[in-house]
């Protein structure tokens, strides 16, 4: 791959962006087995640089690299001199002079893991593991690589490498806090690169101004954009450490969140048979998604955070992996 950092799903074309779903799907196929450890990245050290509170995200970046064999350091900026002041700048120069390989960066700042692969202080691969409200190209991967394996494709239905086709004629509705998303922005240029169809669902306070040019439809109406038939209904976190004053503004009540846009039991008994519901975690239960839904066969939750190492191993290995490593 010729990429040299992952930053955002911008910066892939379809081509590059099939090479990581089908490399996610041949690293899935390793972790059925006893041992699940490659060498691939064996003596590489890759760095997570943890800005803002993440488990999942993080332990999934470790599990990742630690199956490629990669030497793992968690570099969290409580406790770190970071929170003493040190610059972005400072912490790069930093992890290039200990001997790092890559760099595995979560930010508050939109922009944070641009700067940090571009702004010429070290010469490391970075992987964006979600900036601001900006992007965090992972999660969209992961996505993408769950509704790839529920949502599949029929026989006839074209030539799945021809740009754009991957994913055709699937609906996608992602419904709730679009406005400090980074899921749904990655998610949208995403999936329809691979081909879909997405509709944002929110109330106007929690959209992102220019979202009206955005490659997708907007409704403010939850129960009109399931009566379209979704094939995949992706709820997302009402991010209220975002919102000042805590959820101050942007919607009455929870309650009135919940009726309005909620993914309750009543909406999710309505659901196509097909429909599969997902939810980027950590879920909000009882706000923007019932117990009934969350739990329910048809949520694939749990899929999700799976692929999410797949996919981070791939990303891993498709950077990072030596010269000469097959990449196409
Ligand atoms: N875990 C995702 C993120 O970091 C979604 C969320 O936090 O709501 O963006």
């Amino acid at each position: 791959m010729s990429l040299r950092h992952l930053i955002t799903i911008r910066d892939l074309d379809y081509r590059e962006a099939l090479q990581i779903l089908d490399t996610a799907e041949a690293m899935a196929a390793t972790q059925s087995h006893r041992v699940k450890k490659l060498p691939t990245l064996h003596g590489r050290t890759v760095v997570n640089l943890f800005f803002e509170d993440s488990t999942r995200t993080r332990i999934s970046f470790e599990t990742a690299a630690k199956r490629l064999s990669a030497d793992v350091i968690n570099f969290s900026a409580k406790g770190s001199s970071v929170s003493k002041g040190e610059s972005l700048k400072d912490t790069a120069l930093t992890l290039q002079a200990m001997g790092a390989d890559a760099v595995v960066v979560r930010h508050s700042s939109s922009g944070a893991a641009h700067r940090l692969a571009h702004a010429g202080w070290m010469d490391l691969p970075v992987i964006n593991a979600g900036d601001g409200t900006h992007q965090h190209p992972t999660q969209a991967l992961l996505d993408a690589m769950t509704m790839r394996r529920h949502l599949k494709r029929q026989p006839g239905d074209g030539d799945p490498v021809a740009p754009g086709t991957d994913l055709a004629g699937i609906q996608v509705v992602i419904v709730g806090d679009v406005l400090h998303s980074r899921v749904a922005r990655s998610n949208v240029d995403l999936l329809t690169l691979l081909g879909a169809t997405v509709t944002l669902v929110a109330p106007p306070t929690l959209l992102p101004v220019g979202v009206d040019e955005w490659a997708c439809e907007v409704d403010y109406d939850f129960d009109h954009a399931l009566a379209q038939n979704p094939d995949a209904v992706m709820m997302l976190r009402v991010q209220r450490e975002r919102m000042s004053p805590a959820g101050g503004g942007f919607f009455p009540s929870p309650g009135e969140y919940h009726a309005s846009y909620g993914l309750d039991r009543q909406r999710f008994a309505a659901l196509p048979s097909h429909t599969i519901v997902m939810h980027p975690g950590p879920m909000n239960r009882g706000l923007e998604i019932s117990a009934e839904a969350a739990d329910s066969p048809r949520s694939v939750v749990v899929e999700q955070v799976a692929n999410g190492v797949s996919v981070r191993m791939a990303a891993l290995y498709l950077l990072l992996a030596p010269e000469g490593a097959s990449h196409e």
